[in-house]
């Protein structure tokens, strides 16, 4: 397989994405079709992945975690979804969206008491949509009330990544409607609190190993400790960590067409017709040349809203556009290679119609891509206000 074009890394994070991409060819890619069909991950994975240091790659290291950049943990992202789009949403849930919001609201008992598991065996989920409330997050309908020392939640989390092999689940419910998002509040919940139920498995179109499910909570009992920031802040939890998730997803979509383009890549240059390799002919040239271009592109954006996030700098706009633009590319990317390969493209023998299937989600979750226009937009006509 070819390597992945340099994009000014520094020599640990060269080294760093070596090693993660030649894991992924070795240990994973030769699942990947057996984990489609079983719509499920391979549970050996899931140890490896904690081994390879990919399950906590910001958390400090006291805590068992890498103490790493976020730049480095999309890296990882990358660099899994070049070989399989689910591991890389795996992986990403874990740090960008768990293990982050841990980071920034977690009291550091709250700390203390869960990244060394985070970091060593346990997965997390994070649990805002619901049946009635999916790019209208902030309109859940889950409620949390207090009683005694203890929040007692009910509600239905649906679509929720992760869930089928989650230990700890980010939950936000809210505490009084009547304050409307002002109510909402973020709960960690253990999946062996009482009252936590996992409900059905979505069967999907892509992304088949990655598990969606509904998270049910029936008087689900969670210690007043156990409360991820403040009381009524869940919003701003929520609103901050998808910021952030974002870029992750960008991360998927680059590396899922990369994937998709590195195979297309090798076979047009082996398939004969007309007595030359097909990648001779300019009408192919040109094509795959717009791709490799898109790509590039989308990486550029999506490093430099990483970079941004790791400097301190204002990020939202940029990470927006980097997941608005990497899924559209990855699309038109993982559609070329099912064309560039021909009739072979469109069979399960052949990698690239699952890249087709998987890169789908991409302009879906955690905010469609109408959700990114909006961002973009509001940001600029704030920008531009006088
Ligand atoms: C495989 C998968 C994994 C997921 N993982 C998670 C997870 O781990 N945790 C979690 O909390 N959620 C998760 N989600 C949920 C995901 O974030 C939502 O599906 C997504 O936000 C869209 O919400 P919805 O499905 O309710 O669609 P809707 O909000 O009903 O949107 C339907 C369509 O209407 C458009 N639309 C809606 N409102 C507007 C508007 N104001 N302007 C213009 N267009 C609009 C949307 O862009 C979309 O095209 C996952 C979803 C999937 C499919």
């Amino acid at each position: 397989m070819t390597p992945m074009p340099l994009t000014r890394l520094t020599e640990d994070e060269s080294i760093f994405r070596e090693a993660v991409l030649q894991f992924a060819q070795a240990q994973v890619a030769p699942h990947v079709h057996q984990m489609d069909q079983d719509a499920k991950i391979r549970p050996e994975l899931i140890p490896q992945l904690f081994e390879m240091g990919l399950m906590g790659v910001e958390v400090p290291e006291k805590f068992g975690g890498a103490e790493a950049s976020f730049f480095t943990a999309i890296l990882a992202i990358e660099a899994l979804a070049t070989v399989d789009p689910s591991v890389s949403v795996f992986v990403d849930v874990q740090n960008t969206l768990v293990n982050n919001a841990i980071l920034n609201y977690g009291s550091p008992a709250l700390q203390a008491k869960y990244f060394p598991k985070m970091c060593s065996q346990w997965v997390g989920s994070y649990c805002l949509s619901e049946p009635s409330s999916g790019s209208d997050a902030f309109a859940l309908k889950t409620r949390a009330e207090k009683r005694g020392d203890d929040w007692v939640l009910n509600g239905t989390k649906l679509w929720i990544t992760n869930g089928a092999e989650a230990n700890l689940y980010i939950v936000l419910a809210n505490v009084d409607p009547s304050k409307g998002y002002k109510g909402i509040t973020a709960f960690i919940v253990e999946r062996d609190f009482p009252g936590l139920k996992v409900g059905k498995k979505e069967d999907k179109l892509g992304i088949r190993a990655s598990s969606t499910t509904e998270i049910l909570l029936e008087d689900c009992v969670v210690p007043a400790a156990n409360v991820l920031g403040e009381v009524g802040k869940g919003y701003k939890i929520a609103i901050e960590t998808l910021n952030e998730g974002r870029i992750g997803i960008g991360a998927q979509m680059i590396g899922l067409a990369q994937g998709a383009f590195d195979y297309a890549m090798g076979y047009m240059l082996e398939r004969q017709q007309f007595g030359q390799p097909i990648a001779n002919f300019q009408g192919l040239e040109f094509q795959y040349a717009q791709v490799a271009t898109e790509i590039e592109s989308a990486r550029l954006m999506v490093y430099n809203a990483a970079r941004l996030k790791d400097a301190g700098l204002p990020f939202v706009k940029e990470a927006a556009m980097a997941k608005l633009y990497s899924s559209q590319v990855a699309e038109r990317a993982a559609s070329m290679a099912v064309e560039f390969l021909g009739g072979v493209g469109f069979t399960k023998e052949y990698p690239v119609e699952k890249f087709f299937r998987d890169a789908k989600i991409g302009k879906i979750y955690e905010g469609t891509s109408n959700m990114q226009l909006s961002t973009i937009g509001k940001l600029l006509r704030k920008q531009y206000s006088r």
